[in-house]
């Protein structure tokens, strides 16, 4: 059923602000388009589902690719716009703007491909994947092609020590007023919810994975390592979702224990969250790619530099991480009331749960439990 909470999110989408700042993340929409753009021999000729269509953009963009027909659904009043563009465009013979939820609209055919920018915040706040379920389910052939194909979430250690000397200890001294008392305060108003903010490679306690594909080269056949160090990073994987076989249910918790050796002296302030998301056909298994990351020469020890991808075989992939170009996603942080120090390869280890909240689904509540030097804490936070 539509509740209140789906009209209130709906009608946050019929402003056109949100879908500017979307489309001018030239990110986001140019990985999507050249996403469309190779796996064009597979959209051509077919049948194609856009899930949100928004202002029509990927949509277009498909029928560009030479989609028989592309239903773009979305129950955003934004809709009504998306159908003048398409119009103007000289679509209308290809493109059918459907102005509901994907969840109610009727489809009298199946389709080849399912295309959808459903990513929120630390991935799934909004939880708009759910109705990329649905829509999978209710029309996708077999075989059928969705982008994007799979997704993960990622998590690490974070120190910031501008961010949190500039929120709290700032009051300390205001105007050479002792502004102490506010120190509770403002630490409750600064870090009680998760923050979106943009972190460098440099807040990153953990190595970046980079240095893996890097000692492997430089030490020649010193295989070992390079699996050691692998496997260090796969521990910061919080949720690796393939969309042609998640369920709704399983996206109503997710749970996964971390742990991390901080890899230098310094405050830890919390934890960010960030993702990417992957274009992979339905052809390809997945095990026939090479992972996003043994392959790429992009994520680079200071972050400064960035280089091209090394292997053109690669999937392509949309990256939210620090050490990657800005996205208007940015990165999630949750901070700490107050920073741990920690030593060089001290752990840090724990339990993050993220759940959709009970009082509105598109809420999400993110427990998080972590250990350090023998002393645990507990944090909750709802990003609402
Ligand atoms: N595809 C566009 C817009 C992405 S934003 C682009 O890439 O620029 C996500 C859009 O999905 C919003 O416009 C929102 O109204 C719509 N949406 C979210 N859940 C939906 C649902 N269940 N049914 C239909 N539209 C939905």
């Amino acid at each position: 059923p539509c509740t209140d909470f789906d009209m209130a999110y709906f009608h946050s989408y019929a402003h056109l602000g949100i879908h500017e700042e979307m489309i001018k993340d030239r990110v986001r929409t140019e990985t999507y388009r050249e996403a469309i753009m190779r796996h064009q021999s597979f959209i051509a000729g077919k049948v194609v589902v856009d899930v949100g269509c928004g202002t029509g953009i990927l949509a277009i963009f498909c029928a560009q690719a030479g989609a028989k027909r592309v239903y773009a659904v979305d129950a955003s009043d934004i809709a009504l716009q998306a159908n003048e563009v398409v119009k103007a465009n000289n679509l209308s013979d290809v493109i059918v703007v459907l102005h509901g939820r994907v969840e109610d609209v009727e489809i009298n055919e199946q389709v080849d491909v399912i295309i959808s920018e459903w990513m929120g915040y630390m991935l799934l706040y909004e939880s708009m994947l759910g109705s990329v379920i649905t829509a999978r389910d209710r029309w996708l052939k077999p075989g059928g092609l969705i982008l994007p194909s799979n997704a993960t979430l990622y998590m690490a250690p974070v120190t910031h020590c501008d961010r949190y000397s500039g929120s709290i200890d700032f009051w300390r001294n205001v105007y050479g007023i002792d502004m102490s008392a506010m120190l509770s305060l403002a630490k409750q108003c600064a870090f009680e919810e998760p923050s979106v903010e943009t972190i460098t490679g440099e807040n990153i306690l953990t190595w970046p994975h980079v240095e893996a594909l890097h000692q492997y080269l430089l030490v020649g056949n010193a295989g070992y390592e390079y699996v050691i160090k692998e496997k260090k990073r796969n521990m910061d994987k919080v949720k690796y979702i393939d969309c042609y076989s998640v369920t709704i249910g399983e996206l109503e918790t997710v749970t996964t224990r971390f742990k991390f050796n901080s890899m230098m002296r310094a405050p830890l302030h919390g934890f960010a969250f960030w993702f990417d998301v992957e274009f992979n056909g339905p052809a390809m298994p997945q095990s026939n790619y090479p992972s996003s990351t043994s392959f790429t020469d992009n994520h680079l020890v200071n972050g400064s530099q960035r280089k091209k991808r090394i292997n053109p075989n690669e999937a392509l992939v949309l990256s939210t991480a620090p050490e990657d170009p800005p996205t208007h996603w940015q990165q999630t942080l949750i901070y700490f009331y107050d920073p741990i120090e920690l030593e060089q390869d001290q752990v840090i280890e724990g339990l993050v749960t993220l759940t959709q909240s009970k009082e509105n689904a598109r809420f999400m509540n993110i427990h998080l439990e972590y250990t350090s030097g023998g002393r645990s804490h507990i944090k909750e936070s709802v990003m609402r």
